[in-house]
C-alpha cells in the first residue's frame, strides 16, 4: 500500500489535467493517472481551432501544454491505468496492476470513447477527413460535400450541423429506418441539402491522404461509389466508466450521475421548475461523497475539450471545499 493522498485523479485528458492544475495550485498535491495511452480523444485528431486562447493547435499538442502546466506545480503524472477502485470504505482505494493507492477525495475524468466503424481506411484517414464530431471539424469543410453514418438523434444533429457549411449532406444508414426522434428526423428530411442512402454501408473510405469518397456495400444511383471530402460516425459513444460500474451510481447509457445531472433529470421529468430549490453545494459530487466526476465521462450533451475542462475545473474545487469541510 503506498502513501495517503488528499486527491487522487483519474484521467489525463482535457478535465482531468485541468483538474490538476486547480488542485496543484491549491497545495493538494494530487496524483495524477492519466491512464495507458494517456491523452484521451484529442490525440485522436490534428488542427483544434475552438479552444479558447489557440488559434489554432494540434490536438496533442494542446494535450502535451496540459501536461507541462500541471508539471510544472511538481505534479506528478502517471502514465497508467486504473484497474479498479473501492469506494466503500475511507480512504478511498484506487488500484493499478501494479499497486493500491490510498485517497481522501477522487476526481475522475476518464472521458468517453467515440464508435467508430471498424475498417481500415477509416482509421487511415482519421483527422484526414473521417472525424466523429461536427462541431469540432464541420468548420473544415465549407462548401464540401460529407457524409454523416448512423440512425440516431446523435446522427441527425450531426448532420443538420454539418449543413451550416457543407453544400451538400449524405446520411448513410444501414437499416431502412431511423432511430431518431420524429422531430429530428423531420428536420433532416424537410433540409434540401441533406440526402439519405438508406439499407446501405461503407464499405471503404476512399482516398490516399485525404477522404475523397465513399465505396458503399450496394449500389446507390446506379453506382457503389460516391464522391465527398469528408465522413463524419455518429454511431455513439462508450464512456470509460466500467471499472466504476459496482461503486457509483451510472445511468442506463454508463455515463456518470453527479449532482448536477441528477437535479436537471429532477426538473425534466418532473412539473417543479423552480431551479433555485436545488441546492447545488457539490454540483460534481457523484453518489459517494468524496468521489467527484467532471468530462465526457459526466457529459453526454457537449463533449467539448473546453466543457470538459471546465467540468474538470469544477471537479476540482468541489473536492477542495470538500476536503476542507470534511478533512479534519
Ligand atoms: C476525433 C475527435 C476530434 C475532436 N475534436 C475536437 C475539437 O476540435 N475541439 C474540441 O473542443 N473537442 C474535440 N473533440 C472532443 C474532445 O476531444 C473531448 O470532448 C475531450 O477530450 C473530453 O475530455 P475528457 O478529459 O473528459 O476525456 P478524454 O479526452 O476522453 O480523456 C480521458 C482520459 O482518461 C484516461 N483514462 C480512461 N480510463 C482510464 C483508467 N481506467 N485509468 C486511468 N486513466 C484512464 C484516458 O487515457 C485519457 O487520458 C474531439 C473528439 C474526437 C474523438
Amino acid at each position: 500500500m503506498k502513501d495517503m493522498h488528499k486527491v487522487i485523479i483519474i484521467g489525463g485528458g482535457p478535465a482531468g489535467l485541468s483538474a490538476a492544475i486547480y488542485n496543484s495550485r491549491a497545495g493538494l498535491q494530487p496524483l495524477v493517472f492519466a491512464g495507458s495511452p494517456p491523452g484521451g480523444q484529442l490525440m485522436l485528431t490534428t488542427e483544434v481551432e475552438n479552444f479558447p486562447g489557440y488559434k489554432e493547435i494540434m490536438g496533442p499538442d494542446l494535450i502535451q501544454n496540459l501536461r507541462s502546466q500541471v508539471e510544472n506545480f511538481g505534479t506528478e503524472i502517471r502514465n497508467e491505468n486504473i484497474t479498479s477502485v473501492d469506494f466503500s470504505q475511507k480512504p478511498f482505494i484506487v488500484t493499478t496492476s501494479k499497486e493500491e493507492y490510498r485517497s481522501a477525495a477522487v476526481i475522475i475524468a476518464t472521458g468517453a470513447q467515440a464508435l467508430w466503424l471498424g475498417i481500415e481506411s477509416e482509421q487511415k484517414l482519421r483527422g484526414r477527413g473521417v472525424s466523429a464530431c461536427a462541431t469540432c471539424d464541420g468548420f473544415f469543410f465549407r462548401d464540401k460535400k460529407v457524409a454523416v453514418v448512423g440512425g440516431g438523434d446523435t446522427a441527425m444533429e450531426e448532420a443538420q450541423t454539418l449543413t451550416r457549411f457543407a453544400k451538400k449532406v449524405y446520411i448513410v444508414h444501414r437499416r431502412g429506418e431511423f432511430r431518431a426522434s420524429k422531430i429530428m428526423q423531420e428536420r433532416v428530411m424537410n433540409n434540401e441539402k441533406i440526402e439519405l442512402i438508406l439499407n446501405n454501408e461503407i464499405e471503404e473510405v476512399l482516398g490516399e491522404n485525404r477522404v475523397e469518397g465513399i465505396r458503399l456495400k450496394e449500389s446507390y444511383k446506379k453506382s457503389t461509389t460516391v464522391e465527398l471530402d469528408g465522413v463524419f460516425v455518429a454511431i455513439g459513444h462508450r464512456p470509460d466508466t466500467q471499472i466504476f460500474r459496482n461503486s457509483i451510481q451510472l445511468d442506463e447509457k454508463g455515463y456518470i450521475v453527479t449532482s448536477a445531472m441528477q437535479a436537471l433529470s429532477h426538473l425534466n421529468n418532473s412539473d417543479e421548475k423552480d431551479v433555485a430549490k436545488f441546492d447545488a453545494i457539490y454540483q460534481t459530487m457523484t453518489s459517494v461523497p468524496g468521489v467527484f466526476a467532471g468530462g465526457d465521462c459526466v457529459d453526454h450533451t457537449y463533449r467539448q475539450a473546453i466543457t470538459a475542462a471546465g467540468m474538470g475545473v469544477s471537479a476540482a474545487l468541489d473536492a477542495e471545499r470538500w476536503l476542507e469541510n470534511n478533512l479534519k
